[in-house]
C-alpha cells in the first residue's frame, strides 16, 4: 500500500460522489497512517495544522455525502448514544491469566521445565513489562475493528467496542505499514492503562468538581473504560498496549519478538522498547532488576515482569498446566510493604482548614525507601481499620505516593494500645473543630487560623470575593510571612509604612494597594459571603443567601429553618452557615471588619438593564420572609417599581395569606398572581444572572 503523506484534495472542486469517494479513501489512508506516526511511534511526519485540515476535509466530503460516512472512518471515534449496560462477549479463545510468581526458584524451576518439555539446554524468552492496567481484547476482522472486550471471567468480558474506539492509539483499520500483509481475522490483546500524570490530573480535577477520586490508576483506568456512555471514556487519557495474539488467520507468526515487530507494523501500540530479549535464568533475574529500579520512573504502572518463550511453535508443546500457560509466567515486583510499629497519631491541618491524622512510626524501610509518617485519612479509615497508637501496623507504598497504615497486625496487642479520637479543638488555633456525621472531614472553621489564613485570604481578596486587584497570591504570602497580617481585619489596618517595609513595594505600589483595599470595604453583601469562604457557599449560593437576609446581622443569626425556607438551599448549606457563625472567632472577627468600617452596599446598579427595570409588583396579605417595607425596598433595589394599588399596569401581584380586595382586582383585570415563595426564586434567578452578566 502506498500511502500519500499529504493527498491533494480540495473539497470544493468535488462535485460528484465517485470523486468524493475517492478523495475520501486518499484522506482516510492518509489520517490513519499520520495517527500511527503520533500515537503509536510518537514520532509525527506532518505539522498538527496540517493534520487538522485533512481532518475537516473528510468532515466536509461526509458531510455533503453521508452515504461515504462508515463506522470506521477516523472521524467516528466517539459515536453512539450511552447504553443501558455493557454487553456480554463471549472470549472466542478463553483470557487465561499467567501465573504469578515472586520468588527466584519459581522463575528457576518455570525455566527447567520449559528445557526438559522441549529438550534444550537453553531456551529463548522475551521479557516485557507486567503493565497494571485492565486486560482487553481487540478482535479485527479483514482488517476492521469489530469487537473489544474486557476479560471479566475469562469466559465473558463485558463489550467496550464504543469505549476502545475513542482511543486514538487504536487503528479502527489495521495498516500494512512495511508492506506486512493484514490478517483476514485477529485476535489481540493487550492492556489498556492511565499514565501516572493523567491520572494526577484527572483526581486532580474530580476534587476540584467535589467528585469522589480513583484509588489508583488501575481503577481509573478500569472505571474510565467500562463507562455506558463512549463520550466519557473519550475524555479520559486512556492508552493501550497489545502483547499478545490469541487468534489469527492469513498470516504465520513463529515468535513473539516477531509479533510484537508486527503487531506494530499494522499499527497496533505495543511496548517493544522496554522489552528485552533473554536467555538463562541470569538474564532473566537482570531484567527483573532492571525494571524494578526503573519502574518509578516510568509514564505508567508496572507491578512485575513477564516472561515468555520467544518460539511460539513450543508454546503448543508446552501447554497448559490447570489454567496456566506453562510457555509464560508472571514475575511480580514484591509489595512495597513493611511492618512497623504505629507510634503516635499526629494531626495536621491543612490549608483549607482541614485536619487529618497522620500516623508516626518507628522508622522502616519500605520498598528501599525510609518511612516513618503514613496517612491515616480520616477518623473513619482508623475506626473502620481498627488502628490504635501502640499497634504493630502494615504500611504499603505505591508509586510515589504517601506511605499508608494498612491496618493492625492481628495478635500483637497487649493491651497497651490506645484508641484514637480527633481532637475536638483544632491544634492550631484552639477553636472548636467541626466534624461531619459521617467522620471522613474534619475542619477548623476559624477563619483566622493560622494554618489556613494564607489560603482564606487570597479567596478573600480574589476577583470574586472582595475584588482587591493587587492583592494576590503573592503579595499574601509576603504580608503574612512578615507578621503584618493576622486576620482578615488587619488587613484593613495596613499602614504605608508597612508596606514599604517590604520587599518590592515602592512609594507608588504602596499607595495604590492602600487604595484598593480601602475601595474593597464598600461591597455587596454576596461578595463580602463569598470572601468569608463558608464552606459550600460559593458565588451563586452567596447571592442567594444576599438577596434572601439582606444583611449580615439577620443572616449571622438565621436558624437551620430560616435557612432552609430558602428555595435553593440545602441541609449542607444551613448547616455550614451555622457553623460557621457559631464559632466564637469567626462571630469576632466580623465584627472587627465591620469595626474596620465595612459596609455592605445594596445591590448596586450594574451597567446595563436591572434586573426588575419596567416591573410594577403589588404585594399583598401577609409575608413570612420580609416585612411590607422590605419586599417593596428590594423590587426598587433591583430597578422595579412598588405600587400600593392594583392597576392594569400592575406586573405581579404578590399574594401572601389573607390575601383581600388586590387579589380580587387582580383576577379581574388578568394581572399575574404569583406566591412569596415565587418572588423569591423571581429574585434569586434574576439576581444571580444579572450578576453574572
Ligand atoms: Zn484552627
Amino acid at each position: 500500500m502506498s500511502i500519500e503523506i499529504k493527498p491533494d484534495v480540495s473539497p470544493k472542486s468535488i462535485s460528484n460522489v465517485k470523486d468524493a469517494a475517492q478523495a475520501v479513501e486518499r484522506l482516510r489512508n492518509a489520517i490513519r497512517f499520520h495517527n500511527y506516526r503520533y500515537y503509536v511511534l510518537d514520532s509525527p511526519m506532518i505539522a498538527d495544522a496540517e493534520y487538522d485540515a485533512m481532518m475537516q476535509d473528510l468532515i466536509e466530503l461526509e458531510t455533503r455525502f453521508p452515504t461515504l460516512l462508515t463506522p470506521d472512518s477516523p472521524t467516528q471515534r466517539v459515536g453512539g448514544a450511552a447504553r443501558a449496560e455493557l454487553g456480554l462477549v463471549t472470549h472466542p479463545i478463553p483470557m487465561l491469566s499467567l501465573k504469578t510468581v515472586y520468588e527466584k526458584s519459581d522463575v528457576i524451576s518455570f525455566d527447567e521445565n520449559c528445557r526438559r518439555e522441549l529438550g534444550v539446554g537453553s531456551v529463548e524468552y522475551v521479557a516485557e513489562p507486567k503493565f497494571d492496567g485492565l486486560a482487553v481484547e481487540l478482535v479485527y476482522e479483514n482488517g476492521r475493528l469489530v469487537m473489544a472486550s474486557t476479560r471479566g471471567d475469562g469466559q465473558t468480558g463485558e463489550d467496550i467496542t464504543p469505549n476502545i474506539k475513542t482511543l486514538n492509539e487504536v487503528p479502527l483499520v489495521l495498516l500494512s505499514v512495511d508492506g506486512v500483509v493484514v490478517p483476514l481475522r485477529l485476535v489481540v490483546r493487550g492492556e489498556v492503562f492511565m499514565r501516572i500524570e493523567g491520572f494526577m490530573e484527572l483526581n486532580r480535577r474530580r476534587s476540584e468538581a467535589g467528585e469522589s477520586l480513583f484509588a489508583n490508576p488501575r481503577n481509573a483506568a478500569a472505571g474510565s473504560l467500562r463507562q455506558l456512555d463512549p463520550s466519557i471514556s473519550a475524555s479520559r487519557p486512556l492508552h493501550i498496549f497489545l502483547y499478545e495474539i490469541a487468534d489469527i488467520s492469513g498470516k504465520e507468526i513463529e515468535t513473539q519478538w516477531e509479533l510484537l515487530h508486527t503487531l506494530q507494523s499494522w499499527g497496533l501500540k505495543t511496548n517493544i522498547e522496554e522489552s528485552r530479549f533473554c536467555h538463562g535464568t541470569s538474564e532473566l533475574f537482570r531484567y527483573h532488576q532492571d525494571m524494578y529500579e526503573k519502574r518509578d520512573h516510568l509514564q505508567y504502572e508496572i507491578d512485575g515482569v513477564v516472561y515468555k518463550v520467544n518460539d511460539r511453535t513450543s508454546h503448543e508443546r508446552l501447554g497448559f498446566r490447570s489454567r496456566d500457560p506453562r510457555w509464560a509466567i508472571a514475575y511480580k515486583f514484591r509489595p512495597r510493604e513493611a511492618t512497623t510499629r504505629l507510634l503516635d497519631i499526629k494531626v495536621q491541618v491543612g490549608r483549607t482548614g482541614k485536619l487529618t491524622p497522620v500516623a508516626v512510626l518507628e522508622p522502616v524501610v519500605v520498598g528501599g525507601v525510609e518511612v516513618s509518617r503514613a496517612s491515616l485519612h480520616n477518623q473513619s479509615e482508623i475506626d473502620r481499620r481498627d488502628i490504635r497508637i501502640g499497634d504493630t501496623v502494615l504500611v504499603k507504598r505505591a508509586g510515589d505516593v504517601i506511605p499508608q497504615v494498612e491496618g493492625p497486625i492481628g495478635d500483637q496487642r497487649d493491651g497497651s494500645e490506645r484508641i484514637f479520637h480527633m481532637p475536638s479543638e483544632c491544634p492550631v488555633c484552639g477553636s472548636d473543630v467541626v466534624m461531619s456525621e459521617d467522620k471522613k472531614t474534619t475542619v477548623c472553621p476559624n477563619m483566622n487560623c493560622p494554618a489556613q489564613l494564607r489560603e482564606r485570604l487570597i479567596h478573600f481578596a480574589s476577583k470574586q470575593g472582595m475584588d482587591i486587584e493587587g492583592l494576590g497570591d503573592k503579595r499574601v504570602e509576603q504580608l503574612v510571612r512578615a507578621g503584618l497580617v493576622t486576620s482578615f481585619h488587619s488587613l484593613y489596618r495596613l499602614k504605608k509604612e508597612d508596606l514599604m517595609s517590604l520587599e518590592r513595594y515602592g512609594d507608588l505600589s504602596a499607595d495604590t494597594l492602600l487604595s484598593q483595599i480601602e475601595g474593597s470595604k464598600k461591597q455587596p453583601l454576596w461578595r463580602f459571603l463569598n470572601a468569608l469562604g463558608i464552606p459550600h457557599v460559593g458565588e451563586h449560593m452567596a447571592q442567594v443567601l444576599a438577596n434572601n437576609f439582606r444583611t449580615i446581622e439577620k443572616l449571622m443569626h438565621a436558624s437551620e429553618q430560616q435557612l432552609q425556607s430558602v428555595s435553593q438551599v440545602g441541609p449542607e448549606v444551613s448547616r455550614a452557615v451555622i457553623e460557621f457563625f457559631v464559632d466564637k472567632y469567626n462571630h469576632a472577627e466580623i465584627e472587627a471588619l465591620i469595626n474596620a468600617g465595612l459596609r455592605f452596599v445594596e445591590i448596586v446598579k450594574e451597567e446595563g438593564k436591572q434586573p426588575f427595570e419596567g416591573l410594577t409588583f403589588v404585594f399583598t396579605g401577609t409575608l413570612e420572609r420580609w416585612t411590607r417595607e422590605e419586599a417593596e425596598q428590594l423590587v426598587v433595589d433591583m430597578g422595579g417599581h412598588a405600587a400600593s394599588a392594583v392597576s392594569k399596569n400592575t406586573s405581579y401581584v404578590v399574594a401572601g395569606p389573607n390575601a383581600g380586595s388586590k387579589l380580587a382586582k387582580a383576577k379581574t383585570l388578568g394581572v399575574t398572581v404569583i406566591s412569596e415563595d415565587e418572588f423569591a426564586a423571581m429574585i434569586e434567578k434574576r439576581a444571580s444572572s444579572g450578576a453574572a452578566a
